[in-house]
């Protein structure tokens, strides 16, 4: 990547639509359901009841329309999250097909790695690359006052399974919480220095007019902070060049590690410059930016009958509508935030 990419925040190449503000946008974020079997303090409501699929919810087949109509507007990297992508009876069914999307690059998944003891297998064989797992402490005692009905335990044979299947390199998301995880970052940081895992400490973000917003606002802890810390415990922090604008992580390394510790710094660093995202709900809306209410129907354009053909041709005419539409900067540092969905209902 040269200096000018840097300063300017454009990408340099890439095959994908560009937006108002020069930036190339060629990543599709999948939410393939907005139900969850953990309920994070930060992200879900631990009343939010446990119900079935509603039939709002993007079948395997339309999420595989949407994905070749992305595929003909230039998009090539994919990502399925949600809530919980496992939690999807057919997740596997819903890989295979994005995976065989002709022009599709690259698939990956981020979970909370519960049941991917059982998956880590048939999703690799269907297509999966990568998984990004979510977990924010490795204290069996603490996990539960932040992952509300998780267990590290599980999380942990998770990960294993998932390593031992192929789907490296391991990223772990580490979402952190002042008063709750911030003392055990230097525990997750250490991991890197006998495996090749990323290890990343995402700053909270107040997603929606919530109890969950408010507490990301009143706990938040800086990286800066983080990275105080680790650095005070376990030495200096070497940077690792960055091979990708559009990666929203700053990357180090320990002395000696073979793992990378990474920072994203929503809060204190935004990134928007380098958005190379759409992102795509559950219920079958473009959502223009994680840190915006802007959202624009799919679904309706899914479901309207004619030919495959003429599908696809709507479906691709809203998102490069939607592309065109994407808003950049947001005022988190300053306390704002949006209005509408939570991140369990947009997908992180
Ligand atoms: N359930 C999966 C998981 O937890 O990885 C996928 C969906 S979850 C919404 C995606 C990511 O969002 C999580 O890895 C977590 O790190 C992050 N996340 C959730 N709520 C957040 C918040 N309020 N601020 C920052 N990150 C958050
Ligand atoms: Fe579920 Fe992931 Fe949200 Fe936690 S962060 S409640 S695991 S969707």
């Amino acid at each position: 990547m040269t200096d000018a990419a840097l300063r300017t925040g454009r990408a340099e190449s890439g095959t994908g639509p560009v937006d108002a503000y020069g930036r190339v946008i060629d990543y599709l974020r999948i939410s393939v359901t907005d139900r969850c079997n953990l309920r994070c303090v930060y992200c879900m409501p631990l009343s939010k009841a446990d119900l079935p699929e509603s039939p709002e919810t993007l079948t395997a087949e339309e999420i595989e329309a949407v994905v070749r109509a992305a595929v003909d507007a230039g998009f090539r990297k994919f990502r399925l999250t949600g809530g919980e992508p496992t939690l999807r009876r057919d997740i596997v069914d819903i890989v295979r097909r994005v995976a065989s999307v002709p022009g599709v690059a690259d698939v990956a998944m981020t979970t909370n790695a519960v049941r991917m003891p059982e998956l880590a297998g048939p999703l690799r064989d269907a297509g999966l690359r990568r998984v990004n797992v979510h977990l924010d402490t490795l204290s069996v005692k603490t996990l539960p006052t932040l992952m509300r009905l998780g267990s590290a335990e599980r999380i942990w044979q998770g990960i294993l399974a998932a390593e031992a299947a192929g789907l490296a390199p391991v990223k772990m998301n580490v979402v952190v919480v002042r008063g709750m995880n911030e003392h055990e970052a230097v525990d997750m940081a250490r991991l890197t220095l006998d495996r090749p895992w990323h290890v990343r400490f995402i700053e909270l973000m107040p997603l929606g007019s919530s109890d969950e917003a408010r507490l990301s606002v009143t706990h938040f802890v800086s990286n800066a902070d983080t990275r105080a810390r680790i650095e005070a415990a376990l030495g200096a922090l070497a940077p690792v060049a960055r091979t990708s604008l559009s990666d929203e992580s700053e990357n180090f390394r320990l002395p000696g590690a073979p793992g990378v510790v990474g920072f994203i710094s929503p809060v204190s660093k935004p990134y928007c410059g380098g958005c190379n995202r759409m992102r795509l709900t559950a219920d079958g809306r473009f959502h223009l930016c994680l840190l915006h209410d802007d959202d624009m129907d799919v679904r309706a354009a899914l479901r309207s009958g004619g030919t495959d053909t003429s599908r696809r041709e709507r479906v691709r005419s809203i998102l490069l509508r939607a592309v065109a539409a994407k808003p950049t900067g947001h005022r988190l540092d300053a306390g704002m935030h949006t209005k509408g969905r939570r991140m369990h209902q947009i997908g992180g």
